[in-house]
């Protein structure tokens, strides 16, 4: 029987043999968990480890790779801590000696006579060819995987080495590949002489030479794309026809811009326009509000709330952390409590009494904004009339809960706020089928922050630097390094900072947090921060996006040229959102050219939008948002930028090719290989 990709994807891993709990995890930790993940998991690489004929035409340095018979082993310690296996290897090609360095049990797979094949680095010396052994295989083979071919490189992690994985996706190609449904039109594929799936998931894992590649690569991207706009166009044709038109019957939302101590930003203002429009139509509104730290997006979204609130209808803030909902209640409750608008808060950590109370206004409809987390989930809680879902930082809501928070209303228009800085020509690709507002000016009058680099050795005057703010009654952040992406690591090293920390800063109250604590007592530490009870936070990377405290005055990132730019410009945000001076201090080693100029794009730039567009010409395209290791895109074999020119081609494809409505494999297919395609909307 064939199996579609969400078939596929029921299966796990550990189906496969010699894959028990222990390696799965290996697994687990590059994204693959299943059959469907392992089969898309595409070589981040290949290299040509074909063999080749002679040696006479190679330079030394060369990376070359030949095929012979073992003449003779041969062990030798030229040092104390260096063992070297010398192995002369004879073949067609002539003679050469392949060297391993300390790797004393090699020995035991090698025995004179035996057919072998070497891939390394030639040197050519008195003793004639020398090879430095990269990777070689023992014994004749009619399907070679690791060399005498062209290899495939794959993304691996520490314990699962590029041989092991090499060797389980060649078995997993070689029993499942043959088993993939092609959900192509088949009038499609002959039309536009695409080669056959199972055909396409060989070569482009263990390709027999660099065409067949191109060719399983274009079959592979063009699926992918066709799936995606084949989607993308069915939800903007049917599901966003069932809208609401809201009209207000009252001037509320005017009321509240008025009652604003300051005008709206002509960006923010652009937005209101545009959400107006959005929610008195009968479209139903799909949009993101995008816009970088401290742009000022709440007053938007507020105004958005208050839109619907006016139009007779219930309005939902949810936000990922109960601080950031906490947070939020807080601000729009002081920003609408003259406006007669009833604002409640649901959390998790709500009392049983408080929480029956909450439950019942919102069912009643005496509540008109709820703010609350994923508390706002569960099944007991309903609405009289929800109109609009307003969604903070999406990204870290599953599709599942978008789901259920939109299944509590029919229709209802959705609002999501990101500060996610995504170059405008990629949001279609990242986030599917949204409209887009961007915010991209701050509030007058905002301070910059000062941004400067300090190579680690002259940490000490930072913290001197750091320790005068304190004592003008600021705080301070102080960000340790990731390490290994290991959070097991990084706690570790945060903790032994903040132990260093303490000492230094006796006289201060210092704080640590970081991503394994529990919920109520990260909470709790960052509730003391923002009374001023902590003056110096020492934190992992994971210190919240979004944490307003206006008084903290400067934030060091230590080792900080293992973060990527994105992440560190958000850090930089959790600064400068007061009156005074505001500092980002970069200590760090970098030793490369890139690293280096990484951190100064970071120091000339403040804009999120800026620091990310640099961010990818520095980097190139893919590296930052093209896989779906970041996160950030479905796609698995779509480069969005090295594939950029197929989109409207595919999307012209697509228009001529309306698929069958009622062929249920294939939207299931979709839905599932594209999450953000369908965000929250029921399809
Ligand atoms: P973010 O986009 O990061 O969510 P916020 O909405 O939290 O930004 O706004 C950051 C700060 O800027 C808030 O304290 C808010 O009151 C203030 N603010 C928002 N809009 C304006 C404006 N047009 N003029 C001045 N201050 C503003
Ligand atoms: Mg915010």
């Amino acid at each position: 029987m064939l199996l579609t990709g969400k078939q596929l994807a029921e299966i796990k891993i550990t189906a496969l043999p010699r894959i028990g709990e222990k390696r799965a995890r290996l697994f687990h930790k590059i994204g693959i968990f299943n059959l469907f993940d392992l089969l898309y998991y595409l070589p981040k690489r290949y290299e040509d480890r074909r063999v080749r004929g002679t040696l006479d035409d190679v330079e030394s340095g060369d990376v070359v790779t030949v095929q012979g018979r073992i003449e003779n082993i041969e062990e030798i310690k030229p040092r104390r801590n260096l063992t070297l296996l010398r192995v002369s290897v004879c073949g067609n090609f002539g003679s050469c000696t392949a060297l391993w360095f300390n790797q004393p049990f090699m020995k035991r797979s090698l025995r004179k006579g035996l057919p072998i094949t070497v891939t390394g680095k030639v040197e050519r010396n008195l003793y004639g060819y020398e090879v430095s052994v990269i990777d070689y295989a023992v014994g004749n083979f009619k399907n070679p995987v690791h060399v005498g071919c062209i290899a495939p490189i794959y993304g691996t992690t520490e314990n699962l080495s590029q041989r092991s994985l090499r060797r389980i996706m060649y078995r997993c190609i070689s029993s499942y590949a043959n088993r993939v449904k092609d959900l192509l039109p088949p009038e499609l594929r002959s039309e536009l002489r695409l080669i056959p799936l199972s055909q396409a998931l060989k070569q482009i894992h263990f390709p027999v030479d660099f065409d067949s590649l191109k060719l399983a690569r274009d079959r592979l991207v063009f699926e992918e794309l066709f799936l995606f706009e084949t989607g993308l166009s069915n939800i903007q044709q049917h599901i966003r026809k069932d809208g609401v038109v809201r009209l207000p019957k009252s001037s509320l939302p005017e009321d509240f811009v008025a009652s604003l101590p300051y005008t709206l930003t002509r960006a923010q203002q652009q937005a209101v326009t545009e959400i107006k429009r959005d929610l008195s139509s009968a479209r139903r509104m799909y949009r993101l509000l995008q816009g970088d730290v401290g742009c000022g997006k709440t007053v938007v979204a507020l105004y958005a709330l208050l839109y619907a609130v006016a139009a007779g209808y219930q309005g939902v803030l949810m936000a990922p952390t109960e601080v950031l909902a906490e947070q939020h209640f807080l601000g729009i409750n002081r920003l609408v409590a003259q406006l007669g608008v009833r604002v409640d808060f649901l959390t998790g950590s709500l009392g049983k009494k408080e929480r029956e109370q909450c439950l019942e206004y919102l069912q009643k409809g005496t509540t008109d904004i709820i703010i609350g987390t994923h508390a706002l989930l569960e099944e007991e809680v309903a609405f009289a009339n929800l109109g609009l879902v307003v969604i903070d930082e999406q990204h870290r809501f599953g599709v599942q809960q978008r789901h259920l928070l939109l299944s509590k209303a029919t229709s209802p228009d959705v609002l999501i706020m990101t500060a996610t800085p995504i170059p405008r020509s990629l949001t279609l690709t990242v986030y599917g089928d949204l409209d887009l507002s961007v915010i991209d000016e701050l509030p007058p009058g905002r301070k910059r922050v000062k941004t400067y680099f300090m190579p680690s050795s002259k940490k000490n005057r930072v913290y001197r630097f750091v320790k005068k703010e304190l004592e003008a009654g600021r705080q301070a952040y102080v960000i340790c390094p990731l390490i290994d992406e290991s959070d097991h690591l990084d706690v570790e090293a945060a903790a032994m900072r903040y132990k260093e920390l303490s000492q230094e800063f006796s006289d201060f109250n210092v704080s640590l947090i970081h991503g394994r604590l529990k919920l109520d007592e990260k909470e709790r530490v960052m509730n003391a921060f923002r009374k001023g009870i902590i003056d110096l936070l020492v934190a992992t990377s994971v210190i919240e996006v979004g944490i307003d405290v206006p008084n903290a005055s400067i934030i060091i990132i230590e080792g900080a040229e293992r973060f990527g730019l994105a992440q560190q410009h958000q850090l930089r945000g959790r600064v400068g959102r007061g009156n005074q001076e505001s500092y980002c201090v970069l200590i760090g080693n970098p030793k490369t050219e890139e690293a280096r100029e990484r951190i100064k794009i970071l120091i000339q730039n403040h804009d999120g939008f800026q620091v990310a567009e640099k961010d990818l010409a520095l980097r190139g395209p893919g590296k930052m948002l093209g896989t779906k290791q970041h996160g950030y895109s479905d796609f698995r074999v779509v480069d969005v930028f090295r594939d950029a020119s197929q989109f409207l081609k595919i999307k012209n494809i697509v228009k001529k090719t309306q698929p069958l409505q009622n062929d249920n494999e294939l939207w299931e297919e979709i839905y599932f290989r594209f999450p953000s395609l369908s965000y929250g909307l029921k399809i």
